[in-house]
């Protein structure tokens, strides 16, 4: 039976939304702070992640449709059969699924596949426009990256990331990307977002953290070059809400528990068993 390692999936408190995270990743940044990089949570087949997610879907909203589910990781295209599979799966039961992707993997064919099984969006990091800060930041050459996003303009849609790491990817990255995506973008339909770099959290300790007049200046600059530039937030799917959020985080066996960012960051480390 083909699985993946999963450490919990999320549901929104706003809509009838689900985040599935897959544990372990190709990618090994050095500013990473999710706590799925490597490979942790339960094994499971689509079969039973497709079950928790529905049970926990029916149980919290008093319904199994959903609105949306975002497939996030770790790294959700290691195992490409089992990510076609899910997609097609989760197709029952929600009309927009998306992808979170370092995007490595993710060429035209693959892609072609999971959209005929049903994905509507892809969000795609661009970590690095510099080849070679690419290489150190990842472990990897984004030149992958950047072919596959090129590839999957038109086909689907997209968001592309970029986390804005003081005097590593900074301005002169970040413009670069934009004026990349700006020259395939002809229609305006690329939503580029530029997150802030999190010193506290991050596996390495490379950089501080962004200051805000530097994150506007990025935001300024891409600005120039595209009309969909956003200063993330820490989701991009619910960033217009202002209140302190919380999200119920659903465990492998079905247990819920509400968190809030902050418990986030305290408990992931503590709660979620590690595999190796
Ligand atoms: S691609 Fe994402 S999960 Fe993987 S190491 Fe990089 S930041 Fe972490």
């Amino acid at each position: 039976m083909n699985c993946r390692y999963v450490p919990f999936i999320t549901l929104s408190e706003l809509k009838h939304r689900a985040w599935i995270t897959l544990s372990g990743c190709n990618f090994r940044c050095r500013g990473c702070f999710s706590i799925a990089r490597e490979q942790r949570g339960e094994p499971m087949s689509v079969e039973q992640l497709v079950a928790l997610v529905r049970r926990a879907s029916a149980r919290y909203y008093g319904s199994e449709q959903l609105e949306e589910v975002i497939i996030t990781g770790g790294e959700p295209t290691l195992d490409r059969d089992y990510l076609v599979q899910l997609v097609s799966a989760l197709n029952d039961f929600t009309d927009w699924i998306v992808l979170d992707t370092n995007g490595y993997l993710l060429d035209e064919s693959y892609l072609k596949e999971l959209i005929s099984a049903g994905l509507k969006e892809v969000m795609f990091d661009l970590k690095a426009w510099d080849e070679a800060i690419h290489r150190w930041y990842t472990g990897h050459s984004n030149r992958r990256v950047i072919a596959n996003i090129r590839a999957a303009y038109g086909r689907v849609k997209m968001v592309v990331n970029t986390v804005y790491i003081p005097g590593i990817v900074a301005e002169q990255e970040i413009e670069r990307i934009a004026m990349f995506l700006a020259q395939i973008d002809v229609n305006n339909e690329i939503d580029y977002r530029i997150n802030r770099f999190r010193a506290e959290l991050s596996h390495e300790k490379i950089a501080r953290n962004p200051y805000d007049d530097e994150m506007e200046r990025a935001h300024a600059l891409v600005a120039r070059y595209m009309r969909s530039a956003v200063i993330g937030k820490s989701c991009v799917h619910e960033r217009s809400v202002k209140e302190k959020r919380g999200w119920i985080t659903v465990f492998p066996d079905g247990t819920m528990k509400r968190r809030t960012l902050d418990d986030y960051r305290h408990d992931n480390y503590a709660r979620v068993r590690i595999r190796t």
